[in-house]
């Protein structure tokens, strides 16, 4: 049955705690900076989409300069406080140390990034230096790690910029769409004033493009504008049975625990998560923790093709989610209007599709999983409409850039609504490469007019 209210708030309390706790002590984190080898040409440099400069943060740790050490981390990612948090860093930094090499386990990355971050964010350090205003204005759609990124090196450069951001908070994906056991709306909230306590940048709320405000309005009120929209609509399954009720989109399902409250989401005794990428996994994880007795996981292809990391799936099996490889969701049954089974078909692997990954080909054996829930997590699609209400050149709803400029003057983008949904960290370099275009576009414009 599905049902709110599982657990008691202790054990909420408990099976929503964090995932990844950070270093007791000084000592602690000094330590494991001190193993760090400062190699020269560093790979978790390189696998870092910001480039941040990993072995000079660890070694200002060493000497005990955590201001110098965060302030190396936020140069190449101002969100690099909650990044700690989510990244994957086993296929990113952590998982090119040369330690893995060596067969020793690599140097805690993100667990001594969080420990200079947290201390500067908890100190409010002011980092960063705005320079004297310009004059120049830029609107930004969108207070997720691409628009906070973008107005963050715009501001440091004299810009003002105005963020207009549908919802009440800012933060995006970091905000509503992950684990409450990997980042906590506080810290999120904590996050977004950090990073426009250096001033010169103002978030408008419940500001949605398109609904009450208008690209051409942005165009001639500022001298530029960003999109950093990311990606929302939940993928559809399309099949039948998806109308019941008992079948939510993983999206929603994230978002209202992350606004609702644990002990206010309803979720079922018997739960299938259809997907296996990082949403889903935050799905399939959170459902077990929110008291499912049994979630099970399906996924089209092999463990070899899926989305997500090794890590994460061995969240989701820690946390009992079972999981059944080769398998596609056939049409959901219900009786009364509410979910009560899920027919899967079977799938095998054909020749490779267009991800360069064995396409998965169904065949003629299925079976019935009893359920009373199902989570879609079978991707996002691009806000289309938006995109095409608007004119922005488009490849299947992702809007189409070149150095971050669209094909409409004057309008850049970056981040999910660009490559069609990644991680934040790469949002986050999006935003820096939509600032820079930006900055290169007001001053030529500039040079023009004069
Ligand atoms: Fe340090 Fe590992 Fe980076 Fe080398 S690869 S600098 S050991 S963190």
């Amino acid at each position: 049955m599905i049902k709110a209210n599982r657990l008691s708030p202790e054990q909420y309390q408990e099976n929503f705690s964090d995932i990844h706790p950070p270093f007791e002590t000084k000592d602690a984190a000094i330590v494991e900076a001190n193993r760090c080898l400062f190699c020269y040409d560093a790979p978790c440099i390189k696998a870092c989409p910001t480039s941040i400069n990993v072995p000079k943060f660890i070694k200002q740790i060493v000497t005990d300069n955590v201001k110098g050490s965060a302030h190396t981390i936020f140069l190449s990612n101002i969100m690099g406080a909650g990044c700690s948090k989510v990244c994957p860093v086993e296929k990113l930094c952590e998982g090119s140390c040369v330690y893995n090499l060596m067969d020793e386990p690599p140097i805690p990355i993100a667990k001594l990034q969080r420990y200079s971050t947290e201390i500067a964010m908890k100190n409010k350090w002011q980092l960063f230096q705005r320079k004297e205003t310009t004059g120049k204005k830029v609107a930004v759609i969108g207070a997720g790690p691409a628009g906070l990124s973008c107005a963050h090196m715009l501001s440091r450069e004299g810009v003002d910029v105005t963020v207009f951001e549908k919802e009440k908070l800012g933060g995006g994906l970091m905000t509503y769409g992950i684990a409450a056991y990997k980042v906590t709306p506080q810290f999120c909230e904590d996050e977004v004033d950090y990073i426009t306590s250096i001033g010169g940048i103002s978030i408008k709320y419940e500001q949605e493009l398109g609904r009450n405000i208008t690209l051409q309005e942005l165009r001639e009120k500022f001298d530029a504008v960003f999109l950093g929209f990311g990606v929302g609509l939940a993928r559809q399954l399309e099949i039948p049975g998806e109308e019941f009720e008992g079948v939510e989109d993983a999206i929603s399902f994230i978002y209202n625990i992350r606004n609702k409250g644990f002990e206010n989401v309803a979720v079922g005794d018997k739960v299938a998560v259809i997907g296996m990428g990082m949403t889903a996994i935050d799905a399939a994880t959170q459902a077990k923790r929110l008291g499912a007795k049994e979630v099970t996981m399906l996924y089209r292809r092999t463990q070899e093709e899926m989305p997500c990391t090794q890590a994460e799936l061995d969240i989701a099996k820690l946390d009992g989610c079972n999981v059944i490889w080769l398998t596609a969701p056939k049409e959901i049954l219900g009786t009364e209007g509410k979910v009560t089974s899920l027919i899967a078909e079977v799938m095998e692997l054909g020749e490779p599709d267009a991800s360069g990954r064995r396409s998965p080909v169904p065949t003629d054996k299925q079976f019935i999983l009893e359920v009373d829930m199902v989570i879609k997590a079978a991707g996002q699609m691009p806000y289309e409409y938006v995109v095409m209400k608007h004119q922005l050149e488009n490849k299947n709803g992702k809007i189409s850039v070149n150095n971050a400029a669209t094909n409409l003057e004057g309008v850049f983008a970056g981040g999910d609504c660009v490559n069609g949904g990644k991680e934040v960290v790469d949002a986050v370099q999006a935003g820096k490469d939509g600032a820079t275009s930006i900055l290169e576009y007001i001053a030529t414009n500039a040079r023009m007019k004069s």
